[in-house]
């Protein structure tokens, strides 16, 4: 993958006090190759390339200290800006309701998002949302966009599949005036590929609803078609923003890369997963990190925290700077993993086991979960809060009152003490990732 080969290029000037010109033409040859494995679109690696390697000729990055790390760096600020730098945010109307428009190839996860984004707005804003069925060509599709608004309690419109999507949307959006609603997030159709049928369909209902934002759905895993496809979308409907789905697969970024750069437009949001909750907001520099394989901590931190009360994250981050995270804040945090989702995923997320490859197939058995409550369970009050407490014979009590063998238990004790120290240092933050990454 990506990650793999731009670690791989930049491994080579490790442990180098000084780099040649030579060198640097031969990182940049492998990150060059590197990026157009992964379908970065040609242009845009010419660019990242010439970038880059000016930048490190530049400001006496060669002679100066770590000159490696420095690369890094750069590689790291580079790939952030190509990708748009900054978060970019929902268009808002000045007045209700804010209409949001739908677009995308058939299957790239339109309806999906459409889904997760009202979900979204009513878990960040308590807004109330109204989604119109606009994808008639396909009874299945007026019911799969009533499942999902069933799961996430959104009311939709819908005309059934005889009525023209351009007089659905009229009608709607009188539905949406009438009951105030604050959203209106319009379902379209797609197509297998783009066609004058379906682009003059989008024109009109575009025409018609003035919407703040049209959304172009993308799917990140067809690589440089996503990029093709954005461009025809935009050329026909200029689109003001793109969400790129199932970046929850083995896709690392490829189309991220591409997209901004050949359409002008923003990735606003990332679709990570088939649930209701993996929709997140784009951030160009966490990309990047996870890109270069530097784990994705922050989202990692902001998954976190979502179902996490702020003052509570706060102690938390003390607690670990302090070094007095006990068993308890361990059960609290067990139960917020728990919450989250499955665990390789959050796995993936950290610095370091992103491409971990001991993680490669790891599967997590939810039991394990349940084995470490139990264990946490068994201990009195005294020894959760005081994990020094813990000698053999408290530990052979602990194992009888949880069911466990006692080396589960002592092998749980000793993991726990490891995280602690890992989670103190990360909180130091130091500059762990790009250090491992470059073997120093
Ligand atoms: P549409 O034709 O554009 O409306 O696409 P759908 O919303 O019906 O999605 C097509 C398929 O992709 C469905 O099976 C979705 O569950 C799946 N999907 C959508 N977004 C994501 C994502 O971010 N990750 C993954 N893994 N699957 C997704
Ligand atoms: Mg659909």
């Amino acid at each position: 993958g990506l990650t793999e080969r731009l670690q791989g290029a930049m491994r080579k000037l490790r442990g180098k006090g000084k780099i040649s010109e030579k060198d640097l033409r031969e990182t940049m040859r492998e990150i060059r190759l590197a990026l157009l494995e992964a379908d970065v679109n040609f242009t845009v690696v010419k660019d990242f390339v010439k970038q880059v390697r000016d930048r490190a000729m530049g400001a006496d990055v060669l002679e100066g200290l770590n000159p490696a790390q420095q690369i890094v760096k750069i590689v790291d600020e580079e790939l952030t800006k190509t990708m748009g730098d900054e978060a970019v945010s929902l268009n808002k109307s000045p007045k209700i309701p804010t209409i949001i428009m739908m677009v995308g190839l058939q299957g790239a996860g339109k309806t999906t998002t459409a889904g997760k984004l009202a979900l979204k707005l009513k878990d960040e804003e308590n807004a109330r949302p109204l989604m119109i069925a606009g994808d008639v060509y396909r009874p299945a599709a007026i019911d799969q966009l009533v499942q999902v608004a069933e799961g996430i309690d959104v009311p939709v419109f819908q005309l059934g599949t005889d009525v023209n999507p351009v007089e659905i949307v009229r009608q709607g959006l009188a539905q949406a005036a009438e009951n105030h609603n604050d959203y209106v997030i319009i379902d379209t159709a797609g197509r297998l590929q783009i066609d004058e049928q379906l682009m003059n369909e989008l024109s009109e209902i575009k025409d018609l609803a003035h919407p703040d934002e049209i959304l172009l759905t993308v799917d990140a895993m067809t690589g440089q078609n996503a990029v093709a496809t954005a461009e025809g979308f935009n050329d026909k409907l200029d689109v003001t923003g793109v969400v790129l789905t199932k970046l929850d697969g083995d896709t690392r970024g490829g189309a991220a890369l591409s997209i901004r750069a050949v359409t002008g437009k923003p990735i606003k949001f990332i679709g990570q997963g088939e649930k209701m909750t993996d929709l997140d907001v784009f951030h160009p520099d966490r990309m990047a990190s996870r890109i270069l394989g530097m784990g994705d901590m922050l989202s990692l931190i902001e998954k976190t925290q979502k179902d996490f009360d702020e003052k509570q994250a706060k102690a938390l981050t003390e607690k670990i700077q302090e070094n007095s995270f006990d068993f308890d804040d361990f059960l609290d945090q067990l139960e917020q993993i728990q919450k989250m989702g499955p665990m390789e995923e959050i796995m993936k997320m950290i610095p370091g086991m992103a491409n971990n490859p001991a993680l490669k197939n790891v599967q997590m058995d939810p039991k394990d979960m349940d084995h470490l409550k139990a264990v946490v369970y068994s201990m009195t009050p005294q020894e959760r809060a005081n994990p020094d407490l813990l000698n053999p014979s408290r530990r052979r009590r602990i194992a009888a009152g949880s069911g466990r063998p006692v080396q589960a238990v002592n092998r749980m004790i000793k993991q726990f003490n490891q995280m602690k120290k890992t989670m103190n240092q990360m909180s130091k933050g130091n500059m762990a990732g790009v250090e491992q990454m470059m073997g120093s």
